[in-house]
């Protein structure tokens, strides 16, 4: 088969100068690279036609001969071994444009891909909440100032009505390619910065962003059960995506603030409640509060300081649903302050009315303690 002629390869004039001859090869072997066209076995053969090409017209000495007999000067040198003497058309593509770093950022590949939509990114909300409203679940509105979709353009980042177009400068790629003396570095596009297209009419009120700084309100559910620690996701409440990319997500962090009476062990309560010396001798039954009002315990006659009792199911109901902790309550035994001469009196009595079994406690101790005391 005929080879094409080298100047109809490249479609440059026969008089083109070496920059023209680049720049035709440049935009050529980018648009039938292999590897952006895999599979493709006429784009291969059209690459390796624009690397001999461009290998011919570059090179002067080549290129006189070229000019004078053809593809046949090249026959002729080769011996008739086929077509030796040129480059592997990658190494040409190498080295036209300048090292293989270059390669991803050419075709748009890499994960910092200017030209496609990308997720908005997530916040965090910090928020506090009483132990009411942790244990029982609320509901909450906030008010935030983040990067929301613009209202005017619906993100598009065109006025309503306009088109975007491919960016005229990076051919819709989102980078440009600039030599500084050896090396060739990928920059985002300042025609398009980035994005790879430019909109007939950008919309103003976002700068063609796609999104703009606004306030906006959102409602949270808070389940009951939550505690400070506690990480809520709302979907979608975080930054607005680019270029009509997803939303990100938005999560609340809980801090709960303490209570006046009850401390809390995961999903357990704890309360300490004071009874009367007299209640907790003769024994009484008496109220303590819970989470939904109160309950009543029963205290027997002889009931010490610290002794524990547990409401079953009274305590805070599971985030996750596996029913309700306990309520514990921790007795505390008030001595009694500020006694009148009447009450003193009635004491002393009672004292003299004790024989020591009364206060088994004291009366075992003193015995342990009696060979100390001499
Ligand atoms: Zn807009
Ligand atoms: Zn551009």
């Amino acid at each position: 088969m005929a080879k094409r002629d080298c100047y109809e390869v490249l479609s440059v004039e026969r008089g083109a100068g070496p920059d023209d001859i680049k720049k035709a090869y440049r935009t050529l072997a980018v648009k039938h690279h292999p590897d952006k066209n895999p599979g493709d076995k006429s784009a291969e053969e059209k690459f390796k036609e624009l690397g001999e090409a461009y290998d011919i017209l570059s090179d002067p000495q080549k290129r006189a001969l070229y000019d004078q007999h053809g593809h046949a000067a090249f026959d002729r040198r080769a011996g008739g071994s086929g077509a030796g003497g040129f480059h592997d058309p990658l190494d040409i593509f190498r080295e036209v444009f300048g090292g293989s770093g270059i390669f991803e950022n050419l075709f748009g590949g890499g994960s910092s891909d200017a030209t496609q939509p990308q997720r908005g990114n997530d916040l965090r909300y910090d928020m506090e909440i009483t132990f009411e409203e942790a244990a029982h679940g609320c509901e909450k509105e906030i008010t935030l100032t983040k990067p929301d979709t613009c209202e005017t353009c619906q993100g598009s980042g065109a006025e309503p009505g306009s088109r975007a177009r491919t960016c005229p400068n990076c051919r819709g790629r989102g980078q440009v390619i600039n030599s500084r003396g050896i090396f060739s570095i990928a920059q985002n596009c300042p025609n398009c910065q980035g994005a790879g297209q430019v909109f007939e009419k950008p919309c103003k009120s976002c700068r063609s962003e796609g999104r703009r700084e606004r306030s906006s309100k959102i409602k949270l559910r808070i389940p009951a059960g939550v505690d400070t620690g506690s990480r809520l996701r709302s979907a979608g409440n975080g930054e607005a995506g680019f270029r009509g990319g997803p939303a990100g997500d938005l999560y609340v962090v809980l801090h709960v603030k303490a209570h006046s009476i009850f401390q809390r062990d995961g999903d357990d309560l704890l309360c300490e409640v004071p009874v009367s010396f007299i209640q907790a001798a003769l024994g009484a039954e008496i109220e303590v509060p819970a989470l939904d009002g109160k309950a009543a315990i029963r205290v027997p006659p002889g009931t010490q300081p610290g002794t524990m009792f547990r409401l079953k199911g009274k305590g805070i109901m599971n985030v996750q649903g596996y029913g309700h902790g306990d309520l514990h309550v921790r007795i505390n035994v008030e001595v009694p302050t500020h006694l009148s001469a009447a009450q003193k009196a009635k004491l002393q009595e009672f004292a003299e009315l004790c024989s020591g079994k009364e206060n088994p406690l004291s009366q075992g101790f003193f015995e342990k303690a009696k060979s100390l005391f001499h």
